[in-house]
């Protein structure tokens, strides 16, 4: 006869051999000391699989948080791993670059891990002051008019590429209408003119309910690692459990993010994660709430559910804790979180 045991996330009742072994922090985001897992029997293979194929596969290569990890995760990541691009862009913002999209490639020869590949692209001049391009992919240059070509007329170099062949572009560009008359171009690239470019990008970046799924289970796993099993079982974490596990959202819950670390821990160094549990004030009350900031860079901060009356302060400190996973040296420390502030409404 085998023993059975309920799963922390779909509450189904299973055998032994029906569970596994579930990290607490996703593997892809490093390795740590003593494995750091829930193996009592806590999550199931069938929520253990869920997870890692529809919720952390997703945004593996495809997060802010992915470009992270692309360049200080503990071991780096093979060479030529490309970031999707659902969840982040990366933009040039300053001078020629303005505007140019680039795409993010993992380099182990590079100190910062990745390079930037530039989208094939054609510029239009913009303005002539600020050396300003307008670009755009061959398929959605506009036909030229009048501004342009007057634009154009002050520019010595009025139309510029990064990395089309004359042979693709020169046809588009007579159609279009650019290439008439005296106007000749140049084939010179963007990185013909700048061999080793130094400037400053834009990160447009989306959060969307995959991402608040993994930093929701991170902590909860977290809660039951150290709560232990029989704490996380109980029903207010309901709703909590039913949006990781099944994306069903609750006007219970909420998120908020900010930028950089939480306030009051102290970090090992400036790219290791926090993970944590502790009580936040609002509106005169203390709601029970995960937090967690990956690579030192972006914080989250949820409610894990219903919190009934107001609790008292005093009482806050045991049931508060928070880890630091160190992303060099791949330690752990855990402490007491007494409480957090910061972060801005984002309501789902
Ligand atoms: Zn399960």
């Amino acid at each position: 006869m085998m023993t059975e045991y309920k799963c922390i996330y779909c509450l189904q009742t299973k055998e032994e051999t029906e569970f596994n072994r579930e990290h607490v922090v996703p593997q892809m985001m490093g390795k740590y000391q003593n494995g750091f897992v829930l193996n009592d029997f806590q999550v199931c293979k069938e929520c253990n699989d869920y997870f890692s194929k529809q919720i952390e596969g997703k945004i593996a290569l495809d997060s802010f948080e992915a470009f992270l990890r692309m360049q200080y995760r503990d071991t780096p990541m093979s060479d030529g791993r490309k970031l999707n691009k659902n969840r982040i862009r990366l933009i040039g913002d300053e001078g020629i670059f303005k505007g140019i999209p680039f795409t993010v490639i993992t380099d182990i020869s590079s100190p910062y891990r990745v390079r930037f590949e530039s989208e094939p692209m054609v510029g239009i001049i913009n303005s002539v002051e600020k050396c300003e391009y307008d670009y755009y992919s061959l398929e959605e240059l506009p036909y030229a008019d009048e501004e342009a070509i007057e634009r154009m007329k002050k520019s010595t170099q009025p139309i510029i590429n990064t990395g089309i062949g004359r042979e693709r572009l020169e046809p588009v560009l007579i159609d279009k209408g650019y290439l008439i008359g005296e106007y000749a171009y140049s084939e010179k690239s963007v990185l013909d003119l700048y061999e080793e470019p130094e400037f400053t990008t834009a990160i447009k970046m989306s959060i969307d309910p995959i991402m608040r799924r993994v930093c929701a289970k991170t902590v909860f796993n977290y809660l039951c690692y150290s709560k232990g099993k029989e704490f996380v079982l109980n029903s207010r974490f309901n709703e909590i459990r039913k949006y990781i596990r099944y994306g069903e959202w609750s006007d219970d819950l909420w998120f908020r993010y900010s930028k950089g670390p939480v306030s009051t821990v102290n970090m090992p160094n400036n790219t290791a994660h926090v993970v944590g549990y502790m009580w936040y004030p609002e509106n005169g009350q203390w709601i029970f709430c995960g937090c967690l900031t990956w690579f030192g860079e972006l914080t989250y901060i949820f409610s894990l559910g219903k919190t009934g009356n107001k609790v008292q302060k005093l009482n806050v400190l045991d049931s508060t804790k928070m880890a630091c996973f160190n992303n060099v040296n791949r330690t752990i420390i855990e402490d007491d979180a007494v409480h957090i502030y910061g972060g801005r409404p984002n309501s789902e």
